[in-house]
């Protein structure tokens, strides 16, 4: 997905094709988040998106939380972790504005943002990443321990689910792609039927730059691009979800 389009040409693209998803699958456009996968990308291209209407921008590492800090912290904006979190970063992610983890995925994690949390006195909103696809490689709860996982973290006072994440599979294959979104779908649904106190579902996060419709249609409220509208990363993917490597790679 090669593109040379300016940044504000790409996400009025992004615009069009949400819009054009939710009227397909008879949602409102106000129920789709649209959040700038924003891993490499420099903070001057940053800002050409956030002042022109653009709000959630996600971060994978926090590396790069850190070093776009400063530049963007004078412009409104929300920002979201969406890559794998080691627990040893956990300090550093609360320092940072970071409003909600996307990819809490183990009660090890969770135990230990409990305590941090307390001991700084804050709260913090996550979703619970799930891995839909199977793939080894990714990272993720599998969806049999979902439940158990959620109950567990719900008991933790300072931290409020929010939600549920997904990176779907890579794959041409559009109903495969369709099977990973729908099953997060209705997990969402089986976890509402828990009633667990202290967890909401409201938002689903997933859906990336090839995959937003068929995200949207199966019930996205956030969907989560960055090669459309910033341009190809210069490092594969399995590059910043490699958790033991950290290098700078900000374009
Ligand atoms: C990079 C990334 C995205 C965006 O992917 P694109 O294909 O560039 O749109 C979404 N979610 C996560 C977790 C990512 O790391």
């Amino acid at each position: 997905m090669k593109t040379n389009l300016p940044i504000i040409e790409n996400i009025k693209a992004i615009r069009t094709r949400i819009e054009k998803a939710c009227i397909q699958s008879k949602r409102d456009v106000s129920d789709v988040q649209l959040l700038l996968a924003t891993k490499t990308v420099s903070p001057k291209k940053i800002k050409i998106a956030l002042t022109n209407n653009e709000y959630l921008i996600g971060e994978n590492k926090i590396q790069e939380v850190k070093e776009k800090y400063a530049a963007l912290k004078p412009i409104p904006h929300e920002k979201h972790f969406i890559g794998h979190l080691q627990s040893n970063k956990i300090k550093e992610i609360l320092k940072y504005g970071v409003t909600c983890i996307q990819s809490l995925d183990r009660l090890s994690l969770a135990e230990k943002l409990q305590k941090r949390l307390l001991y700084e006195d804050k709260h913090i909103d996550v979703f619970i990443q799930i891995n839909t696809s199977a793939e080894e490689s990714k990272f993720g709860v599998s969806p049999d321990h979902t439940i158990d996982l959620i109950k567990k973290t719900a008991s933790f006072d300072r931290i409020h689910i929010k939600g549920l994440m997904t990176i779907g599979l890579f794959s041409d294959d559009k109903e495969k792609v369709r099977a990973c979104f729908q099953l997060l779908k209705q997990l969402q649904q089986k976890i509402i039927s828990e009633n667990i106190p202290n967890v909401s579902m409201k938002e689903i996060s997933m859906g990336m730059s090839g995959d937003l419709e068929i995200a949207i249609e199966e019930g996205a409220t956030i969907i989560r691009v960055g090669t459309a509208i910033f341009g190809e990363r210069a490092y594969p993917d399995s590059y910043y979800w490699n958790e033991n490597i950290d290098n700078n790679v900000i374009q």
